[in-house]
């Protein structure tokens, strides 16, 4: 019987990129977003794996993580997922450490497909084909007509059904303007096309329930955030009083963090970050959970390192076709996946892993650091 494979390095590399236009939501400014790659090696295959993070998350996976899993075998995910969590024990999980570890874990679903030669679709067992995505961008920082035209480019020219835009500008100062926004997304799309909206926090209690009567009046059936989301009871407050779905999810960087979102029935959609929430092994508990409850679950952001999870789990709603992401994954990758029609195919060419190899031609420009060839020193962070 040949010799169990085992992980034989494990690589790093900091890309940041700037946005294609100034960004914002209700609580934060960005004008350029950072992804860290991991790359793990075992004999002739390699995987990758990514987080949109602080440069420092790959200090993180260097300085902590690598050694973990370097000599473990190869095919045993979870084993290394655990020996990593409890190897930032002291670190503190929650946060870019939950991310480093994200990367990593990505990276070895994938490496662990392409070592068995299958779409990681098929190695996890296909729940669905047809993954379904939803436009997200819609930032406060956009004028009307950049608004339009991001709308329409997702609505007309993709044929996606459901599209969410960006509200609460300016921690809630910007209310008028907000329903404004809201009014023109609405006008833009047409009647047939689901509208979502974001707050990320920005608005009080009060407050998120007096815009909630206008988004009411747009058809508006998705409110994320109307408050922020370190607060369960307020959110399950709101989740009681308001008509459209409240949902939440997206700073989970721990299983229980979910558990106890859904314990306060905090949200009618469970929404998680693979690339946060610790890697493909959690997404997937994270997913559990929630079906337990009675709850869908959404992908939030990256949608490349969800899409075959993703399609791995029955109760899924849907990804955030997050532009920010979208652009740099369709930058940084060969084998991105089409949206058309209001939903993506992960392995439906049949190529092994995530489908997806980095262009490093086009990556180049972009890099700050790493543990490879062509390290520069560490930059800042940026949010997606
Ligand atoms: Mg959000």
């Amino acid at each position: 019987m040949p010799s169990e494979p085992t992980v034989a390095r494990v690589d790093t590399a900091v890309y940041t990129v700037p946005t294609d236009a100034p960004e914002a939501d209700g609580t934060l400014h960005w004008d350029d977003t950072t992804l860290v790659l991991a790359t793990v090696h075992c004999g002739e295959a390699g995987g990758i794996g990514y987080t949109y993070a602080p440069a420092a998350t790959a200090q993180i996976i260097d300085d902590l993580l690598a050694d973990v899993v370097v000599g473990a075998p190869a095919l045993d995910v979870p084993r290394m997922n655990e020996s990593m969590r409890r190897a930032v024990r002291n670190a503190g999980l929650p946060g870019v450490a939950a991310q480093a570890i994200s990367a990593v874990d990505i990276a070895l679903w994938d490496m662990k497909a392409r070592l068995l030669g299958l779409p990681l679709v098929d190695l996890l067992g296909k729940a669905r084909d047809e993954v379904p995505v939803y436009g997200s961008g819609g930032f406060t920082t956009y004028d009307a007509d950049r608004q339009h035209r991001q709308l329409c480019d997702w609505v007309q020219e993709d044929g996606i059904p459901r599209v969410k835009i960006k509200i609460g500008e300016s921690w809630g100062r910007q209310e008028a303007r907000d329903r404004h926004r809201v009014a023109r997304a609405r006008a833009s799309i047409g009647a047939a096309t689901e509208l979502y909206v974001d707050a990320n926090g920005a608005y009080g209690v009060k407050q998120a329930t007096r815009v909630a009567d206008t988004l009411a009046e747009q058809g508006v059936t998705w409110f994320e955030e109307p408050v922020s989301s370190d607060h369960p009871a307020t959110l399950a407050a709101l989740r009681d009083r308001l008509p459209m779905e409240v949902t939440a999810g997206e700073y989970g960087y721990t299983l229980p963090y979910f558990a106890h979102l859904l314990a306060a029935g905090a949200v009618d959609c469970l929404q998680a970050d693979a690339t946060r929430c610790g890697g493909i092994t959690v997404w997937l508990r994270a997913a559990a959970l929630a079906q337990a409850g009675g709850i869908d679950i959404s992908g939030h952001c990256a949608p490349h390192a969800h899409a075959h999870a993703a399609a791995a789990v029955p109760h899924l709603r849907h990804l955030e076709w997050f532009h920010d992401h979208v652009r740099i994954e369709q930058l940084l990758f060969d084998g991105v996946l089409d949206p058309a029609g209001g939903s993506i195919t992960p392995g439906h060419d049949g190529a092994p892993g995530l489908g997806l190899t980095l262009r490093a031609d086009r990556a180049e420009p972009y890099r700050v650091t790493g543990t490879g060839p062509g390290a520069k020193g560490r930059a800042g962070d940026r949010h997606g």
